[in-house]
């Protein structure tokens, strides 16, 4: 323990992850000096959260978005007193409504906040020693891993003038993105996941009107939820059993051709999903991730209706495409992007005012341009999955170290353990996560 009375709980990041994490510490009572790094000024609301785009609505219903799972209409009452008197439970809110309710979370949370970033932390005499950009070293009895979602990683062969010339945007969450582009100009995005619709969405609520082309392998949009909750159905396999990737598939398709609602077979997994997963050789979970994951995360991370009603709209007036086609490099011609694109049938050479990368967050963390996180890793302290990026840990979050060892101080929270976990990225889990770990670190610290 540090040499203070209680000890020290530093929680890295303060995003949705480590706001529910410091929130779950304070309700346990939990006797520790609980401390957020975060170079943001106005923490709590990380990537997700910050926009202030009122048509970038959540992907969960509001009846799923409490910070407490024993609670869990706890957001929705939040929002019908500040918000909605009349907020239904099974509507999609704007996330930056969910915003302001992280920021309530975190003034109940009332955490130390350090407006820094860790630069490296290592155990040194029985001690977490975390390194700060501001030169300052701050020593740790149980350090918590909340750094989230890192920016895409690089798309191959982009000529560095596109990117220079403001013509191909790597980071599609730039405001300069949106002030920039305009309104007739034509635009592609490698990428047509969720990333993908939150361009098109803010795109088109900053004017733009100009032709939209999204690519990807297989060319496929998010799905969308219904407009009413689809009920709740015991899950479709025995998680029980030692499943496979084709057993799982088979199972759903069974489900499905049952009568049972194709959305409701798969939102009847989710509570298992994760023991599943855990319960697969690693050899089954990459032959999912090979070729079933795009698949399911199109049928598992759905749009809100209304947006997915913004989408038809657009692509029923032909102004946005959805294809298929891998970009194969950017180059710059005069002021506009030569994007070639691998597709079935060779090359094809696309003009385009502006490109962005809409892969989705990088999960290789040592290119994610974290010195913690490098530093990290090259020497063995963590360990990434071999399913390809994440850190691998126990279910609990417990960090593993490069000899496969667990010590029990050091954990990691949200999508940072996505590496071990099948789902961990979204506020259900998270919230889930963040009581779980509160309990654990609660009897540690008593
Ligand atoms: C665009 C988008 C929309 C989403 N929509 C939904 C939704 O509708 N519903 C839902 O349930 N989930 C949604 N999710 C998923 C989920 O809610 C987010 O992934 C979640 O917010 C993750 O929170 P986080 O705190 O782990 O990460 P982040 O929000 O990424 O926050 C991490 C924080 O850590 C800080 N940090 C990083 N490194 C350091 C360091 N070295 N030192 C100090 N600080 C550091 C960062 O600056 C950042 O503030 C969405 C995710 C995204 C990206």
């Amino acid at each position: 323990m540090t040499s203070a009375s209680v000890p020290v709980f530093v929680i890295v990041g303060g995003g949705a992850s480590g706001t529910l994490l410091a929130l779950h510490l304070r309700n346990a009572n939990v006797q520790a000096r609980i401390i957020i790094l975060d170079p943001a000024e106005k923490p709590a609301l990380g990537l997700a959260y910050s926009t202030s785009c009122p048509q970038h609505l959540l992907n969960v219903r509001n009846c799923s978005m409490s910070a407490f799972p024993e609670d869990p209409d706890h957001f929705l009452r939040w929002l019908r007193e500040t918000v909605d008197v009349g907020a239904a439970p099974h509507n999609f809110s704007p996330r930056m409504i969910f915003g302001q309710y992280l920021r309530q979370c975190w003034h109940d949370a009332e955490p130390e906040h350090w407006q820094v970033r860790a630069t490296d932390c290592y155990r040194e005499d029985g001690q977490w020693h975390l390194d700060l950009d501001d030169g300052r070293v701050l020593l740790a009895d149980v350090v918590i891993l909340a750094q989230g979602n890192f920016d895409p990683a690089a798309l191959r062969n982009v000529e560095p003038r596109a990117q220079a010339e403001g013509v191909y945007e790597h980071n599609a969450w730039q405001q300069v993105l949106y002030d920039e582009t305009g309104a007739e100009m034509s635009v592609v995005l490698a990428g047509t996941g969720l990333t993908a619709v939150d361009v098109v969405v803010k795109l088109r609520e900053s004017g733009h009107r100009g032709k939209i082309t999204a690519l990807s392998r297989h060319g496929w949009p998010p799905q969308a939820h219904l407009s009413q909750s689809t009920p709740c159905v015991p899950p479709i396999v025995d998680a029980q059993m030692l499943l496979t990737a084709v057993g799982c598939l088979k199972a759903f398709k069974k489900a499905v051709r049952g009568g049972m609602p194709w959305r409701t077979a798969v939102d009847s997994l989710r509570c298992v999903s994760n023991r599943i997963w855990l319960s697969m050789p690693v050899v089954e979970r990459q032959r999912f991730r090979r070729h079933l994951q795009r698949r399911w995360d199109i049928a598992r991370h759905r749009i809100a209706p209304e947006v997915a009603a913004l989408l038809e709209s657009e692509i029923r007036e032909g102004r946005l495409v959805f294809a298929r086609g891998h970009v194969h490099s950017v180059g710059l011609q005069g002021k506009c992007a030569e994007v070639t694109v691998g597709t079935s049938e060779g090359m094809k050479v696309l003009q385009a005012d502006r490109v962005v990368n809409c892969t989705g967050p990088h999960r290789d963390y040592l290119k994610v341009g974290s010195p913690l996180l490098k530093n990290m890793l090259e020497r063995g302290d963590l360990r990434q999955s071999v399913l390809g990026g994440g850190l691998e840990c126990l279910e609990d979050g417990a960090l593993t170290d490069v000899r496969g060892d667990t010590h029990g101080d050091i954990f990691a929270i949200g999508p940072m353990r996505i590496g071990t976990l099948f789902e961990s990225v979204a506020i259900p889990e998270i919230r889930d996560q963040a009581a779980a770990l509160a309990g654990l670190l609660a009897k540690r610290a008593a």
